[in-house]
């Protein structure tokens, strides 16, 4: 028998949003962390995060809840949010998570901004996935990466966003494959 516990990550949508993107989204974190992908929404109603003079959300409390609304055998959380998130420091962010922790968030808000000369959606669905694998990836433990393809790059723009590649740099892939041997003694 398995004793082993169930390493889940819980992809979380906040609101009712595109299910393409969220099966796409679930899909190619699967691929990424190699852990099963559960569809569960933890929590509808923002509110509480509301900054009413800045008329966006703050992100770092949001976190905190999913991460108590969680099922305690969640491996991470990824909450994904059509609103716009903030933290006091900056404008807006397209995430925020916990280093080394388990949740994590990404806004899709500013995502869709069409500037390529492509498929609008698929614009906005590759730089879903992206933001996605990247605050997840945070969660891995992974810092910022100064190698300006690898997916843990961090961004200012859309465009910073469309430049960087859809995977870890070879760096980050051994920082990566080290903290999972590490959470799950494989
Ligand atoms: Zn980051
Ligand atoms: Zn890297």
């Amino acid at each position: 028998m398995n004793t082993q516990p169930a390493h889940t990550i819980i992809l979380s949508p906040i609101e009712a949003l595109d299910r393409v993107l969220v099966d796409r989204i679930r899909g190619e974190l699967t691929k990424v962390f190699g852990f099963p992908v559960k569809i569960m929404p933890l929590l509808d109603d923002l509110t509480f995060a509301l900054d009413r003079q800045r008329r966006q959300y703050h992100s770092t409390l949001i976190l905190e809840v999913l991460d108590r609304e969680a099922p305690p055998d969640a491996l991470k959380i990824l909450g994904v949010t059509g609103q716009d998130l903030f933290i006091p420091i900056l404008t807006h962010v397209y995430g925020e998570a916990h280093l080394g922790g388990r949740a994590s968030i990404i806004s899709l808000n500013r995502l869709k901004e069409h500037t390529g000369s492509g498929s609008p959606e698929k614009e906005y669905h590759e730089r879903a996935v992206k933001e996605a694998i990247h605050e997840l990836g945070h969660t891995f433990n992974l810092r910022h990466c100064k190698d300006p393809a690898c997916i843990m790059h961090y961004c200012h723009s859309v465009a910073d966003v469309d430049r960087k590649s859809d995977h870890l740099c070879r760096y980050c892939r051994t920082l990566l494959k080290d903290e999972i041997e590490r959470l799950t003694g494989r």
